[in-house]
C-alpha cells in the first residue's frame, strides 16, 4: 500500500496573491460602469448545497434507472474582487459545477445566491440582465470561437443580445477590449483562424469582459495554451481582476496555476469538496489525503530537491455509483473501517477557515513538508 510521503512542492516561482478580507457590507455597483467589486466588500456568491446529477435513462421505455452524481451537495462563497480556485482531477465536478453555477445547465437543487438573490429560483427571463454580470471564459480557445464571424462581431455578439443595437458602438467597444487584452484594435475585422491560441484566448477574455461582468468563471482558461504562453495569460487576467474589480471562479486541474492565481481553494473529488482554504494555507497545510497526493504529483523545477510521488491506489470509482462512506477510501492510503461507513463532513479543522472532510485529517499533516 503506497504512503503518503515526501516532499510537497510547487513548480512554478510567480508571485504570491494577497488574500482578500471579508465582513464587510455590500457595495452598489453598475456592471457597465465596473470597478464595483471591491476586495474587501462583502460576499459576491454564494453557493449551499448545490446538486447536479445527470439522469440515466434505460429499458423499453428510456425510464430513468441511475443518476450520474456529478455535483453532489457543494458549498462555497466568493467574496468581492477575489479568485477562489477550483482543484481537481478530470471527472470531479469543478466545471459542472461552474456551469450549474451560472445557470449553464439546471440544477437537480440547492440555492445559489448572487448579491444576495438566489439566482437558482429566478424564471429564465429574468436572468438575462444578470448574463451581463455573470460571464465565462471557456478552455478551447479553438471551438469556442465561431469560425465564420469576425473577431468584432464575436466580441459584440453579447453587447447587441443586452440592447447595443448601433454596430459602429459595438466594433468601438469591441475595439477597446481588444487594447485592454494586448491585441490591436483593427483585429476586429479579422476571422478567428488567423489567430494564435493564445491570441485566441485573449478574445474570448475581450468576449467575456466587453459586457463589464462582475463575476468570470475561468473554466481551464489556460489549460490548451503552450506553458510560455500560461503565465502571460494569467498575468493579464491577474492585471485585469484589478482593473476592473472583477471577481474570478477559476477552475483548473494544474495546482501551480491555481496557487499562483487565487485567494482561497476548493478540492473537488467525486462531486464532494473535500478541502476548501485560503490558498497559501492549503498548499503548505493540507488537511485531505487527496490534497496530498494531488501537491506531490506536481514537477519540481529544482532537479536538487526530491521528493516520493504518492501513487493513489485503485481506480477513480464511478460518480454513478460513488463508493459509500468517505468517497476518498477506495484510494486512500489512511483509510480506516470508519472511512467505508461514514461519510465525513467538511468541517474547520483549524479555526480559521481551514476545511476538510476527512475523519483523520490529523494524520495527514506529518506527510505534508511545508515548502
Ligand atoms: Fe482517507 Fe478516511 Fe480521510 Fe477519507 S476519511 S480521506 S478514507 S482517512
Amino acid at each position: 500500500m503506497p504512503v503518503l510521503s515526501g516532499n510537497v512542492h510547487m513548480s512554478m516561482n510567480f508571485d504570491t496573491p494577497q488574500s482578500t478580507e471579508s465582513g464587510a457590507p455590500l457595495v452598489d455597483s453598475s456592471p457597465m460602469a465596473g470597478g464595483g467589486n471591491k476586495p474587501g466588500s462583502g460576499v459576491l456568491l454564494d453557493v449551499r448545497h448545490l446538486v447536479k446529477y445527470y439522469p440515466v435513462l434505460g429499458g423499453l421505455f428510456r425510464v430513468k434507472v441511475a443518476d450520474v452524481k456529478a455535483v453532489d451537495d457543494v458549498s462555497f462563497t466568493i467574496k468581492r474582487g477575489e479568485t477562489f480556485g477550483l482543484v481537481g482531477e478530470s471527472g470531479c465536478g469543478k466545471t459542472t459545477t461552474g456551469r450549474t453555477v451560472l445557470r449553464l445547465q439546471p440544477a437537480t437543487s440547492g440555492e445559489v445566491f448572487f448579491e444576495g438573490q438566489d439566482i437558482l429560483k429566478l424564471p429564465l427571463a429574468a436572468m438575462k440582465p444578470l448574463r451581463r454580470d455573470m460571464q465565462i471564459i471557456f478552455q478551447d480557445p479553438y471551438s469556442s470561437l465561431n469560425p465564420r464571424m469576425p473577431v468584432g462581431d464575436i466580441i459584440g455578439e453579447g453587447l447587441r443580445a443586452q440592447g447595443m443595437s448601433n454596430r459602429k458602438e459595438r466594433e468601438e467597444t469591441a475595439q477597446f477590449y481588444l487594447k485592454k487584452v494586448g491585441l490591436r484594435p483593427e483585429y476586429v475585422r479579422r476571422y478567428p483562424h488567423e489567430f494564435s491560441g493564445g491570441q485566441r484566448q485573449r478574445i474570448g477574455i475581450a468576449r467575456a469582459l466587453s459586457l463589464r461582468p462582475k463575476f468570470v468563471v475561468c473554466d481551464e482558461p489556460v489549460s490548451a495554451l503552450d506553458v510560455s504562453i500560461q503565465s502571460q495569460v494569467l498575468n493579464l487576467l491577474k492585471d485585469l481582476q484589478e482593473e476592473f474589480g472583477l471577481t474570478y471562479l477559476f477552475i483548473a486541474h494544474n495546482l501551480s496555476v491555481v496557487e499562483y492565481i487565487s485567494d482561497r481553494v476548493g478540492v473537488m473529488y467525486l462531486g464532494k469538496m473535500v478541502e476548501l482554504s485560503e490558498s497559501r494555507e492549503l498548499y503548505n497545510n493540507p488537511k485531505h489525503p487527496y490534497s496530498v497526493s494531488l501537491l506531490s504529483a506536481a514537477p519540481i523545477p529544482d532537479p536538487t530537491l526530491r521528493k516520493q510521488r504518492i501513487i493513489l491506489s485503485g481506480d477513480v470509482p464511478s460518480p454513478l455509483n460513488p463508493p459509500s462512506g468517505c468517497r476518498f477510501h477506495t484510494r486512500c492510503p489512511l483509510a480506516q473501517a470508519i472511512c467505508r461507513e461514514v461519510e465525513p463532513p467538511l468541517e474547520d479543522k483549524t479555526g480559521t477557515g481551514h476545511y476538510a472532510a476527512c475523519h483523520f485529517s490529523d494524520r495527514v499533516a506529518g506527510y505534508a513538508v511545508p515548502r
